[in-house]
């Protein structure tokens, strides 16, 4: 438990402290029971299934998730992508050309892109050789302007888990902490949002995107303090989360089994991958993984990715990243691409021999 007194009413932006969001009809009337005539927001009256605006606090939605994942309804905020909560963060917290907030890098590239769209400094400290978080280099990075620490657990793009005691070291400090656990559920760990409790200064983000197969209907979730959810609700927009979304994601999530089964695949699939492409001559390394994806060391990343994209291949080339020179990163696919991948490293290894 953090010992530091936070505000986090302080830590806001000074223009959003006191900010009413927009209020709809359908806000001031939500608690009423009986069945009302709507007409309020210039809608057009013909039932379709698509003519009414969307619930803008998706309650059936939230209901859902809170049971999921064991966090109550006030600590959760839903976003059109984990993308979009981001966004939310940065205008919410951080002030343009004044505040400044600290990376791990290599990580997620949109914490950096976000940084420039809101004009925040972003300082970059580079994970250590285990892509751990330096928590010695992050306390020397941190001035009086640092509003936040970006943890990013499992990591994109190295796959593993940050080590549970860095991340309290840099919750202790009292500066916000967002940890991105878009890649959790293919992890072994419970997520950070049962330790809301204990963090008055974390946020925690989401996505259905990756392990809940619905990167299509862009749906995101943050969860934290009922303080933070209530200041980023100022800031978001009234409808953010859409009918079909809202709809789909709903039926998807009261059938859970089928998420949970395919989670089982990937893993299984990920581990085998790793197993056979350790096998391959130019692959030099494969490092931990807690997610869906590899990283790896090739003897010659842009080669052996172009080499795949000739194939009709597309994998990511990172290595351009820090730490990550001649790295590639492969997301595991169904045991019928997984194949084709292997077979075509497998003849690239073979005309090298
Ligand atoms: C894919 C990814 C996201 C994006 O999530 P959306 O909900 O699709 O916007 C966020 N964070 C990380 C680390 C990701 O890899």
């Amino acid at each position: 438990m953090s010992g530091k007194k936070i505000n986090i009413r302080e830590m806001a932006r000074p223009c959003i402290r006191d900010l009413k969001p927009y209020a709809s009809a359908k806000d001031e009337f939500k608690d009423f029971e009986q069945e009302l005539i709507y007409l309020d927001a210039n809608e057009n009256p013909y039932d379709n299934g698509l003519n009414r605006y969307p619930d803008p606090h998706q309650m059936l939605l939230k209901q859902k998730i809170s049971e999921i994942k064991n966090v109550p309804v006030e600590n959760i905020l839903l976003g059109n992508g984990s993308d979009e909560i981001l966004d939310m963060i940065f205008r919410v917290f951080f002030e343009p050309l004044k505040d400044n907030i600290i990376i791990n890098t290599p990580t997620f590239g949109m914490f950096k892109v976000l940084s420039g769209v809101n004009n925040i400094e972003c300082k970059e400290v580079s994970l250590n050789n285990d892509f751990q978080p330096d928590v010695k280099a992050i306390h020397e990075a941190i001035n009086a302007s640092t509003k936040a620490i970006f943890i990013c657990s499992p990591n994109n793009p190295t796959g593993n888990l940050m080590d549970k005691e860095a991340i309290k070291a840099l919750l202790e400090i009292g500066i916000l902490v967002i940890i991105d656990e878009a890649y959790i559920d293919f992890s072994e760990i419970k997520s950070w949002n049962q330790e809301l409790e204990n963090y008055k200064n974390l946020i925690v983000t989401q996505t259905f995107s990756k392990a809940y197969g619905l990167a299509g209907i862009r749906l995101g979730a943050c969860y934290a303090n009922s303080e933070i959810i209530d200041l980023l609700k100022k800031v978001k927009m009234p409808y953010n989360v859409n009918v079909l979304t809202q709809e789909t994601a709903l039926k998807f999530l009261e059938n859970n089994k089928v998420t949970e089964q395919e989670i089982i695949e990937i893993v299984n699939s990920r581990n085998k991958l790793g197993v056979e492409l350790a096998k391959i001559g130019f692959v030099k390394q494969i490092y931990r993984s807690d997610s869906n994806f590899l990283l790896i060391k090739v003897d010659d990343a842009d080669r052996r990715y172009n080499e795949l994209i000739d194939s009709d291949l597309v994998i990511r080339n990172r290595s351009k990243e820090p730490l990550c020179e001649n790295c590639l990163r492969i997301t595991i696919g169904t045991s019928g691409e997984n194949k084709t991948l292997l077979k075509r490293l497998q003849y690239l290894d073979g005309l090298k021999k």
